[in-house]
């Protein structure tokens, strides 16, 4: 079982300045699995740009062009998984010998292996184990290796060593195409100047541009409207809203949380360890920034804090973002997801 689907495939993953290296390196390597310089291959860029649709793409045309030889698709998360029971059951062994023997091996989302040091170890031993024997490894992540965190030197310089390739926004012209082909395949007509309208104001990425056009189709068919300029605008309107839905303490809780890879209530515990505490300064940071919450209900909501708790917090990450590059990076990437 490769776990590929074949709905994700080279023919309608769309080309545009936004992908082209990526797409064409992909293609290379599924012309030649294991055989050019992109080894590994990583595909990196925001979510909803289609790191997964690609990484799929490859795994299916491999299959097509090469039958016999294996191919498999895997999320990180459920690679972290499944190491985890295999440790737990004492396999550890079987576990990494399914995987070395594999031809073509594809972990999407690799920024999961964050902070994850037995998976991190398991996968580079078979990582150097597939790369001696001339066998692919293609790897997506949200971010470039450069800026991967808690991630182990030696697995990080072997991300770089084939070719790292971003996913970036699609341009103007790349988004009607994707809009066009996707009606033509679902058999739908839309006036062009509709179409348009669409791709112009929805730029965030290729999931919202396309939940849009679905959404504007169902919501015709549900009221046996046709489909208006009007009607778009008042669904591109609603998608905007959604996307740019105001900032909650709870929202930007879970958004810091996710980041550091942890769950809220670990957020919110009492520990002093030094990550959760500065997790829960940053939140309340944020919080002081994006809402307009007193402090003494920002402080009761992260954890039942008081007012100067809130405070200080706010305080150290001011200093700490003028001080340490590392947390600057924090603080700059937690702001873009909040504001995204
Ligand atoms: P990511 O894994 O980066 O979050 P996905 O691969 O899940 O993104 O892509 C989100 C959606 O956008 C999918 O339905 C995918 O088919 C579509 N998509 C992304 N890029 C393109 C493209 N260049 N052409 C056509 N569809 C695309
Ligand atoms: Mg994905």
């Amino acid at each position: 079982e490769s776990q590929l689907n074949p709905n994700y495939n080279f023919e309608n993953f769309l080309e545009g300045d936004s992908n082209r290296l990526a797409r064409s390196a992909g293609l290379a390597v599924a012309n030649k699995p294991g055989g050019t310089a992109f080894n590994p291959l990583l595909i990196f860029g925001g979510v909803g740009l289609g790191k997964t649709h690609l990484a799929h793409a490859i795994g299916v045309d491999i299959k097509d062009k090469y039958p016999e030889k294996t191919v498999l698709y895997i999320s990180a998360e459920k690679f972290i998984q499944q190491y985890t029971d295999a440790v737990r059951k004492n396999n550890r062994n079987d576990f990494i010998h399914f995987y070395q023997i594999i031809d073509i091996l594809i972990i999407d989302d690799v920024q999961f292996f964050s902070g994850k040091a037995g998976t991190q170890d398991v996968f580079f031993h078979i990582f150097n184990h597939l790369h001696q024997n001339g066998k692919q490894i293609i790897l997506t992540s949200d971010k470039a290796p450069v800026d991967m965190q808690d991630i182990e030197q030696r697995l990080l310089s072997r991300f770089k060593w084939g070719l790292s390739a971003e996913l970036q926004h699609p341009d103007f012209e790349t988004r009607v195409a994707i809009l066009q082909n996707k009606l033509f395949r679902d058999g739908v007509e839309i006036p062009n100047d509709i179409v348009e309208y669409v791709a112009k104001n929805i730029k965030s990425n290729v999931r919202e541009l396309e939940g849009a056009i679905v959404s504007l189709i169902a919501q015709s068919s549900f009221n046996k409207k046709e489909i208006t300029l009007d009607l778009a605008k008042q669904i591109v309107e609603k998608f905007v809203k959604n996307t740019k839905r105001e900032i909650s303490i709870d929202y930007i809780q879970k958004v810091v949380s996710d980041y550091f890879q942890m769950d809220v209530d670990t957020l919110q515990s009492k520990t002093r360890k030094r990550h959760i505490v500065q997790a829960r300064q940053l939140a309340m940071f944020f919080a002081k920034k994006f809402t307009k919450a007193s402090l003494a209900s920002i402080g009761s909501q992260i954890g039942k804090r008081d007012h100067a708790t809130v405070l200080h917090a706010c305080k150290t990450v001011d200093n700490l973002a003028h001080t340490d590059k590392q947390f600057k990076k924090y603080v700059e990437d937690l702001q873009k997801k909040l504001t995204l």
